[in-house]
């Protein structure tokens, strides 16, 4: 019949006018005494509009919800890789984002000179990135992730917006806080808790790696049971000792040189 249409659409909007109405006066009291209304508006059995006090009240973002990414490091209290990065500067995020907007400096060893599996430094234009998420989904090594931190708007758009290492590094334990399910996914892929690397190291000495099973707060208590400290904690403190830096200031000198290096190479591209 022709305008049964425009009726039922009416009828649709007739509904949700009611219901936010009715869900608002149910809810109510609920608010006055427990303060969680918003949460049940959110939920997916809530009826009817709502407004959001915006920034008051914030909509939870979905657990595949995906902004600018970040780093994934070692938890800063980790007995034996605290703050470790797990990114070991392969660039392979760098080839596929599309608008190009990472630019990684591999680390190298202060004595040999050599490539090191870590990244001396790492930038991601924040304008410039459409959170697409092909970085993360490409990354090997589960090192680069998308994050839920959606307030970033500055009034300098210059440097503010050109994340480096220290912006872009956030804690597994964060990682694990905003998308627990894809954690534990690609634990279970790994094999372990651990990064795949250290999986394969140790499994080559001959010692079992945390199991995935086992609930991640739980693994974190045996990573702080174990006694034998990193080859990379010996390192670093070998270094401090070495250089009578204090960490932080071996960090910045290192991102100083990381910094004149991109420089230079940038000099000679645009030669
Ligand atoms: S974040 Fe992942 S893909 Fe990018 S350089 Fe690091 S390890 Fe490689
Ligand atoms: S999310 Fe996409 S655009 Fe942003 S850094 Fe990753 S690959 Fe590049």
């Amino acid at each position: 019949m022709y305008g049964l249409g425009i009726l039922k659409g009416l009828g649709v909007t007739i509904r949700h006018f009611v219901n936010t109405y009715v869900e608002d006066v149910k809810l109510g009291a609920r608010k006055a005494t427990t303060g969680n209304s918003f949460q049940e508006r959110q939920s997916v059995d809530s009826k009817g509009l709502y407004t959001v006090q915006y920034p008051e009240e914030k909509i939870a973002v979905p657990e595949r919800f995906r902004f600018i990414p970040f780093l994934v490091t070692e938890d800063p209290d980790h007995p034996e890789r605290p703050g470790q990065d797990w990114c070991t500067s392969c660039g392979i995020c760098a080839k596929v984002c599309p608008p190009q907007c990472i630019w990684i400096v591999r680390g190298e060893d202060p004595v040999t000179k050599r490539p090191i599996p870590q990244p001396e430094a790492f930038f991601i234009d924040i304008d410039i990135c459409m959170n697409c998420g092909f970085c993360a989904e490409f990354c090997p090594f589960d090192a680069i992730k998308m994050d839920h931190d959606y307030e970033l708007a500055d009034y300098d758009r210059t440097e503010t917006h050109i994340f480096d290492k220290k912006a872009l590094s956030k804690p597994f334990s964060y990682w694990m806080s905003i998308a627990p399910t894809t954690v534990y996914e690609e634990a279970r892929d790994r094999g372990a808790w651990e990064h795949s690397d250290v999986v394969k190291e140790l499994r080559k000495k001959g010692e079992t790696p945390t199991p995935y099973t086992e609930p991640y707060q739980v693994a974190k208590m045996r990573f702080a049971s174990g006694d034998t400290p990193a080859a990379a904690a010996v390192q670093e403190v070998a270094t401090v000792a070495a250089t009578g830096e204090d960490p932080e200031t071996a960090r910045l000198r290192r991102r100083k040189e990381a910094l004149e290096r991109k420089l230079a190479l940038e000099a000679k591209a645009n030669k």
